[in-house]
């Protein structure tokens, strides 16, 4: 095996300091590459899927349910519709003669059993291709249920894991303005973009409680139908991870005004300004105040605590790849906190703006890095000569077969990140992955592959 990295990705590829910041991003992922992306119909599930009063029907082969059976450790204070994955199950007859009479009925039956409050209905490759009409059987259904039946255009070849995003967001447009505003205060917010995983949203909204704002819709963790429906009534939305939830924002300012903010619930600095940016937006003293208070007792709890894994970790390495790049600026922020140094930086789908960003909050010689693959990450892993590794399911055998920590940031994580307490819970995974004596047991892998990669990323840098 030799460790590559593309020609046609050397673009995608950027080492702070050696050039002027240039960086090509939010493009198709490279055939043969091994992009660590997902395809637009995994976009879609992962943002829809925390509805929790809802039924999610995967219209297609079997395969793709399976694929993204409970796909996030996302919890429900109620209802668990969400957690199951229901499949029209499509096998040869029916790519031959068409899904959508199959498609129909397991709507009925499943609506009749379950009452759920809606239906998103996926589109996956297949239906693409045979060309089942989705949005006349959703109409149909509705029509004879009586819920909304909303189909996400999501067909796998589409586009990447973004065009999946927008597919979701476009769905949910469909049921924001269908519902009752009474009684939403002047100080209300939408949250979009956190996903409870871990519960969460539940600190979050805590704090906000604690401000004196009201939160009328969760989009979509630990999400209600209802609560979407109603949306439109809030005077703000907070947006976190921007790429996954901020076309439905910015729909929604433009049909019905509501001004955006952007925050990240992530490390220290990050969720304090989220909380100061909200007060900051309805100009209201009162609520700065509390939020401060929020911050200031939080912080008395958790900085002391840092203190004691910082003399441990001072100096260590760490490298991040994500999905979004939001995550990636306040894990930058959150690892010096921990007196630690982040060497690399990437994201599944950045944009040039997210990676200015991250090249500017991290130190020379960083490689930011757009939609990369394993062979990539493999080798700059050992060039940097990583301790810690910060990434999601896909990322986690990379690590290990190395020899390298690491540390899950993604959506099917169990363990709390966000919020001041989520920043307690990270300091202590890292700090119990790096430290472990397991990796006296299994040394850090130095091959013949490692230097391929480090001479061949020593080339590009040279370029
Ligand atoms: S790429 Fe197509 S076939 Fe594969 S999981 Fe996605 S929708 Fe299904």
């Amino acid at each position: 095996m030799t460790a590559q990295i593309y020609e046609e990705r050397r673009n995608q590829i950027h080492r702070k300091g050696k050039k002027p910041f240039a960086i090509e991003c939010d493009k198709e992922s490279l055939a043969g590459a091994v992009s660590q992306r997902a395809c637009v119909f995994c976009g879609s599930r992962v943002v829809l899927y925390p509805i929790a009063d809802a039924v999610h029907l995967v219209h297609g082969p079997i395969g793709c349910a399976v694929y993204t059976w409970d796909i996030r450790g996302a919890l429900s204070s109620g209802p668990e519709l969400h957690r199951l994955s229901f499949s029209t199950d499509l096998r040869e007859k029916d790519v031959i003669f068409g899904g959508e009479k199959k498609l129909h009925d397991a709507l009925i039956e499943l609506i009749d059993r379950y009452q759920p409050k809606a239906a998103f209905v996926y589109s996956t490759c297949i239906v693409g291709i045979i060309g089942d009409d989705l949005e006349a059987v959703c109409k149909k259904v509705a029509a004879e249920t009586d819920i909304p039946v909303l189909p996400v255009q999501s067909e796998g070849f589409k586009g990447n894991k973004r065009a999946g995003y927008e597919a979701a967001c476009k769905a949910m447009f469909r049921l924001v303005g269908t519902g009752d505003l009474a009684n939403i205060s002047r100080h209300s917010i939408n949250i979009l973009g956190d996903f409870n995983l871990a519960g969460e949203i539940w600190l979050i909204r805590d704090y906000f409680a604690r401000m004196g704002v009201e939160v009328v819709a969760n989009i979509t963790g630990d999400g209600r139908v209802d609560d979407i429906k109603r949306a439109h009534g809030a005077a703000l939305n907070v947006v976190q991870c921007s790429g996954a939830t901020m076309t439905l924002a910015e729909m929604m300012k433009e049909k019905y005004s509501t001004p955006v903010i952007r925050v990240s619930y992530f490390g220290i600095e990050d969720m304090a300004e989220s909380l100061y940016a909200v007060a900051d937006h309805f100009q209201d003293e009162e609520m700065l105040a509390k939020a401060k208070k929020i911050v200031r007792e939080e912080l008395e709890t958790l900085l002391p605590e840092l203190k004691k894994y910082r003399a441990a970790l001072t100096g260590k390495k760490a490298a991040i790849y994500v999905g979004g790049a939001f995550k990636a600026f306040s894990l930058v922020k959150a690892f010096r906190h921990l007196g630690m140094d982040v060497v690399m930086v990437g994201s599944q789908t950045g944009t040039k703006e997210d990676y200015r960003e991250l090249q500017e909050i991290t130190d020379d010689g960083t490689i930011v890095v757009d939609d990369s693959n394993p062979l990539e990450l493999s080798s700059f892993l050992r060039e940097k000569e990583v301790d810690i590794f910060v990434g999601g399911v896909k990322e986690r055998p990379i690590a290990y077969k190395l020899g390298i920590a690491f540390c899950d940031h993604n959506h099917e994580r169990k363990e709390m990140l966000a919020g001041f307490a989520g920043m307690m819970n990270f300091a202590r995974e890292v700090y119990g992955s790096v430290m472990s004596p397991v990796w006296k047991l299994v040394p850090r892998k130095q091959s013949q592959t490692t230097q391929l990669g480090v001479s061949e990323a020593a080339r590009i840098a040279e370029s």
